[in-house]
């Protein structure tokens, strides 16, 4: 048995060698894999990655707007992310006058850079291990309820002492499922303009069908710059703002990377979820994603449908389209992953050794119950966690009516101390008033109700009964009995989708509204809605939910101490972490190899001249008939995409893809239709990031967007000794030109 168990692990050693590395590590924490990470090419040490008393690379990697990652790749504050990741700001500056999203956008001079309200870019300063201090006055004992409450209250100390005297902010983040505590203490700058982003046929070439998908010749990118006041400090979004001096920038390599160079990705992984027990994968599997991929086939058919045929919607519902279908097409490939590796089995397997360890252990009063006490757990919870995922899929996926409507509730509900007070209630018309404007800019009522008209169904299909709102139950009986005919009533009657009607109805707005908006039908099927949320679906679900933490942060607990040999790192929370791995290509499927790089000859050969997806604008067309790649070529060719078998995850969005000396070589943008499970089970021979060639994307802004001005900014460099015959463009004089 022992015998066979050393060879298990020199089969995992040999893997992790020869493969990705497993794992999104804590940066405060590199010191652990810092010797593993110069062994396979990196050059610097944990600190020049990560440290507080000086500057290092975590002082150009940015969370933007809070969900993606960008770098700072100038000294001027500029900042580059994907796209995908500045694609909602394109879409609120594009019109059918200025089709951004359709021409692409690049500010030529400071002043054209475009303001973005609301939008934040926010730096780390600090990564502390506050464990011990979280868990003061906590033992074994402790009530649960009496556990979080202490939690919450030394978090709010601690916050509050470490930023006392600054302008930070801090938040205490639970790890390993609350067995760890850290404190991420930040910088964050409001005022982040928009500076460049490419055509749409370029940024998001290959559209849908490509998306999530290798190989892949998509320029996902778009750039930003940070604005700070005078003193360099954060300051609200203003005209007299200067560029931010950033306490790092990253160098940028022209000479790329081979395959079997090092390589890491630095930035801000949303969620994954690796140690699950077999109860919830089989519900994501099985239950989970096909609901929710059924909803989403479903209101992608109607949008598709009518952004095809009209430029207006098309501009309207690019983003909303993109946030639908992303998740959709990547809950697809989750399944077919997670099936391909038996992955439900696998994990079956491991809770039987699990339980084996616990006895050979003696540790049956510590972990013996808690596999059980999940079972039925999540047996009880299935039921709500159904109706509260169709609740999300509905009412942020759904029909657009529902969180419009939802705007007013407050002013329904509180009409009466409102209008005792002038000042507060015209604030708040005047707030309905803007949302108002804001919503119907995007909005078109026939596309909506299509939408109404195919999920409701399916919502009412999916939900029990008794979590139903009362209209889409008995209640439907008033509107012929049909969903089509609550439609109707909805949509050519409601104020909730109508802007001059909602218009008349604010202008002089009364308590003879706030009747008219609760006899309104889309306000009570929103209403209905909460309702059946709040009353009688998150109760239970919270307090099941509270049972399943424990239960987890005890599994969680269990598996480090009793599977030592497995890499055990933390999942991902949003939380900065760095994966290292290399450039490399996959063999995915038999017979099937995939090279680790595309090129701009592949792209043409994807060009599919007026197509929704694969058109090309001519200019690059032009470009490449000319071989005209300057000084971003590689041997002649003009590499445009690469992957790497770097562990990211959502959230890692626009994260740089760094060589061994910390310059940056690409532009992490998504994952390869292999890996789209490893949100939950990686897979090291399968799973690899894509990028964007950080040379394609310069190409495209100096040669295609003629923006040189940008280059300029930033900082070229080449690899100390050339390893390879690199093509080098004659008119190159410096490597800023
Ligand atoms: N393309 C991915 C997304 O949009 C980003 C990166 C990833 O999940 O690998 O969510």
């Amino acid at each position: 048995m022992f015998k066979h168990f050393f060879c298990f692990l020199i089969c995992l050693s040999f893997l992790n060698f020869s493969h990705a590395k497993e794992g999104m590590w804590i940066p405060a924490l590199l010191k652990a894999v810092e010797g593993d990470m110069q062994t396979m090419g990196l050059q610097l040490s944990a600190e020049d990655i990560y440290a507080i008393n000086q500057s290092s690379l975590k002082d150009a990697i940015v969370h933007f707007g809070g969900g993606c990652t960008a770098e700072v790749i100038s000294n001027e504050g500029l900042i580059l992310t994907n796209h995908h990741c500045g694609y909602s700001q394109i879409q609120s500056h594009s019109s059918l006058e200025n089709d951004y999203l359709k021409d692409g956008f690049w500010a030529m001079s400071k002043e054209d850079e475009l303001q973005n309200p609301g939008l934040t870019a926010t730096f780390i300063v600090e990564i502390r291990d506050v464990t011990s201090k979280i868990l003061k006055g906590i033992d074994e004992t402790t009530p649960e309820g009496d556990r979080n409450k202490i939690i919450e209250e030394n978090s709010k100390v601690l916050e509050l002492a470490a930023t006392k005297d600054n302008h930070y902010e801090a938040k205490v983040r639970a790890f390993y499922y609350g067995n760890e505590f850290y404190m991420i203490i930040t910088e964050t700058f409001e005022d982040v303009r928009l500076v460049g982003a490419p055509p749409s046929s370029i940024g998001k070439f290959g559209g849908d069908t490509d998306n999530w998908v290798w190989p892949r010749h998509t320029g996902d990118f778009s750039m930003f710059r940070i604005y700070s006041g005078e003193d360099g400090l954060p300051a609200a979004p203003n005209e007299n703002n200067v560029p931010l001096k950033p306490k790092h920038s990253l160098p940028i390599n022209l000479d790329g990377v081979e395959e079997g160079e090092f390589t890491m990705v630095y930035g801000f992984p949303g969620r994954t979820e690796q140690y699950l027990s077999s109860f919830a994968v089989d519900y994501v599997m099985n239950t989970s994603n096909p609901n929710k991929i059924e909803m989403r086939t479903a209101s992608l058919g109607v949008i598709d449908a009518a952004m095809e045929k009209s430029d207006k919607i098309r501009i309207q519902y690019a983003a909303k389209q993109s946030r639908i279908s992303n998740a959709w097409k990547k809950w697809k490939g989750q399944n077919f992953g997670l099936e391909k590796l038996d992955a439900l089995n696998e994990k079956k397997a491991f809770e039987k050794e699990f339980m084996k360890r616990v006895s050979e252990k003696g540790l049956r009063s510590e972990y013996g119950e808690i596999l059980k006490n999940l079972e039925g757990q999540y047996e009880e919870i299935f039921t709500y966690q159904i109706a509260r995922d169709y609740f999300i899929e509905y009412v942020f996926y759904g029909p657009e009516f529902v969180r419009f409507a939802n705007r007013f509730s407050s002013i329904v509900d509180q009409y009466e101390a409102l209008s005792s007070e002038p000042e507060k209630f015209e604030e708040e018309i005047a707030k309905l008033k803007r949302a108002t404007e804001s919503h119907f800019k995007n909005y078109n009522r026939t596309v909506d109700q299509k939408i109404f008209n195919v999920l409701t169904p399916l919502y009412k299909k999916g939900v029990a009964d008794s979590f139903e709102p009362e209209i889409f139950n008995d209640g439907l009986a008033k509107y012929r009995g049909t969903v089509q005919g609550l439609g109707q009533a909805i949509y050519n009657k409601s104020f909730f989708v109508d802007q001059e009607r909602m218009n008349n109805l604010l202008e002089n707005f009364n308590a003879g509204s706030v009747k008219k908006i609760k006899k309104d039908p889309a306000y009570k099927v929103m209403r209905g809605l909460f309702a059946g949320y709040y009353d009688k679906i998150r109760p239970r679900y919270g307090d099941l939910q509270n049972q399943i933490d424990v239960n987890m942060r005890k599994y969680m607990e269990g598996q480090r101490k009793l599977f030592p040999e497995r890499p055990n790192w933390a999942d991902a929370n949003s939380t900065l972490r760095l994966t290292y791995g290399k450039a490399e290509g996959s063999e995915p499927v038999d017979a099937v190899v995939y090279k680790f790089y595309t090129t701009m000859d592949g792209v043409m050969n994807k060009y599919i001249p007026g197509d929704k997806e694969f058109d090309l604008p001519q200019k690059l067309v032009n470009l490449w008939e000319e071989k005209d790649y300057g000084q971003y070529a590689d041997n002649g060719e003009l590499r445009v995409c690469f992957t790497g078998s770097n562990h990211t995850s959502g959230g890692n969005s626009g994260s740089p893809c760094l060589n061994g000396r910390g310059e940056l070589v690409g532009l992490n943008f998504d994952r390869s239709w292999e890996s789209t499970m490893s949100d939950i089970r990686f897979a090291p021979e399968l799973c690899r990031n894509i990028m964007v060639d950080i040379r394609y994307v310069l190409f495209i802004v100096d040669k295609f967007a003629g923006a040189d001005h940008l280059i300029h900014e930033m900082n070229l460099v080449r690899n100390p000794e050339p390893k390879r015959d690199t093509f080098m463009d004659p008119t190159m004089q410096s490597l800023n030109r």
